[in-house]
């Protein structure tokens, strides 16, 4: 009997025939017993391998991508087989490569740390710590105060505590004190932040009530004050950090909304998403406020993320004043948002380092990636192109061009460092099937396709890490 035709007038495969020489899952195992890659993986988990990869081949037969008889023989079969197995059984949480630019990239792990900060996180795991625990009086303590007294001293708040990211931050900030009243904010600043954070929905979930002033571009001190009822809880502001509003545009200056806030007895606070210990503005960079200048200008409480500027581990950190945060502290939120023991070692050792503003520009990776000079930028994007036109001359064509590096994290949009990257034009691969296989590699590498070019951005490379992407791009053509 004949195959049925398909509209095209190719013979429709024999999807029950070929199913029926798909490789039995006994034959498969007994076939790769004696293969040394996979000596180490679970013989369970092998066999769970086999089976996901033999219904994958099953539904390519459906769909009609796989067709050919003569490819469904085991032998045939085995190396993909192989590779199948061994990707199931890689770690999937793993070190990559930024090859982007963007410093603080949210999908790529956001802020490095340093040695020292890894040593701290390491003891923490490691061994028992005084994590609740006072040592002076041998009775129970809180983890609040291991990091509350080096946060007043950077920052000149008069308490602070920290919480799980700055999202919760922000929640607990308007949980605690405008609960079932109103909230003042500027229309200019409803921000969203990576499309799960948005000042509304959070205002919302806390229970408080948005009360809009202004127009987009621009929010006087009468808007606030019009605004201000017998309902009102407290007066927000939020960091415009992942956009900028440029023309013809006010906002009320701390200080006056300050004022206003003390005259009609009602607390400020300033979300400053990306908050910074740092003037990073000699660096080509806008000036963006610190913490310490905010909360010197009077504002109550001030709520910003661990991770993005200050270079630090994941967490939300609250500064402001002591009847403020005492009351934050007694939220039982406050149990369900906490810090755990890893976050909190590291981000004292982060803490630490900002005691002396040169040794965290030059330890903080985050920061000595934003003040790398183009020096030494250069001098790196240099250094792979020679590895790389040394022994890939006949697959790729090479170059540095200039390029421009962000901080990324949401903080200081259209602002661009000036950078080096090394540009990868294949002779015999498309340039997209180079940047999945780079993507592929044991350490993945990420950069991106610029006008049919690979970039390799290096301001966001370490110095160790060029010789890690000199050889993934080798072993892609060798
Ligand atoms: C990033 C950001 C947040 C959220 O901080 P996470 O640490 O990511 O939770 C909140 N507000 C502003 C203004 C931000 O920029």
């Amino acid at each position: 009997m004949g195959n049925k035709l398909t509209q095209t007038g190719i013979p429709e495969p024999n999807i029950q025939q070929l199913l029926r020489r798909l490789p039995k899952i006994d034959d498969c195992l007994a076939a790769l017993t004696a293969k040394p890659s996979l000596h180490s993986i679970p013989h369970a988990c092998i066999k769970s391998s086999v089976r996901d990869f033999i219904d994958l081949q099953r539904q390519r037969i459906f769909k009609h991508e796989l067709v050919d008889e003569k490819v469904l023989n085991l032998s045939q079969m085995l190396p993909a087989m192989i590779d199948h197995i061994l990707k199931k059984d890689q770690v999937q949480f793993r070190r990559v490569i930024n090859a982007t630019g963007v410093i603080v990239h949210t999908n790529l792990g956001r802020s490095l740390l340093p040695a020292e900060t890894m040593d701290a996180i390491h003891e923490a795991g490691a061994h028992y710590s005084n994590l609740e625990f006072d040592l002076e009086t041998g009775s129970r303590g809180s983890r609040y105060s291991l990091v509350e007294d080096l946060l007043c001293e950077l920052t000149g708040a008069e308490a602070g505590l920290v919480v799980n990211n700055n999202a919760a931050a922000v929640l607990i900030v308007l949980e605690t004190l405008a609960k079932g009243s109103e909230v003042i904010v500027s229309r200019g600043q409803l921000v969203e932040i990576g499309g799960s954070f948005r000042i509304p929905d959070v205002m919302r979930r806390s229970g408080a009530t948005l009360v809009e002033v202004g127009a987009t571009n621009r929010t006087h001190l009468h808007d606030y004050r019009t605004a201000i009822s017998d309902e009102t809880g407290l007066l927000l502001k939020v960091h415009c950090s992942n956009y900028r509003i440029i023309g013809f545009t006010k906002e009320v200056e701390n200080k006056e909304l300050v004022a206003l806030g003390r005259e009609q007895g009602i607390p400020v606070a300033e979300d400053l998403g990306s908050g910074c210990l740092v003037d990073l503005s000699c660096y080509g960079l806008m000036k963006e406020p610190t913490v310490q200048e905010v909360i010197a200008s009077g504002v109550d409480v001030v709520t910003f993320s661990g991770d993005k500027l200050l270079g630090g581990p994941q967490a939300g950190i609250i500064v402001g004043k002591k009847t403020i945060i005492e009351k934050i502290k007694r939220n039982p939120l406050n149990r369900a948002l906490r810090i755990d023991k890893f976050t909190l070692s590291g981000l004292e050792s982060i803490l630490r380092l900002y005691r002396d503003e040169q040794t965290a520009l030059a330890t903080i990776p985050t920061l000595a990636m934003i003040s790398a000079s183009i020096e030494v930028v250069d001098k790196r994007a240099r250094r792979l192109l020679r590895l790389l036109r040394k022994d890939l001359k006949s697959h790729c064509t090479f170059s540095v061009i200039d390029a421009a590096s962000r901080v990324g994290g949401g903080a200081m949009p259209e602002q661009n460092l000036p950078s080096r990257a090394v540009t990868v034009e294949p002779q015999h691969l498309a340039v997209n099937r180079l940047e999945c296989a780079l993507r592929s590699r044991d350490i993945p590498v990420i950069g991106r396709i610029e006008a049919d070019r690979l970039l390799l951005d290096m301001r966001t490379v370490g110095d160790d890490e060029v010789p890690l992407l000199h050889k993934a791009l080798r072993g892609i053509f060798y």
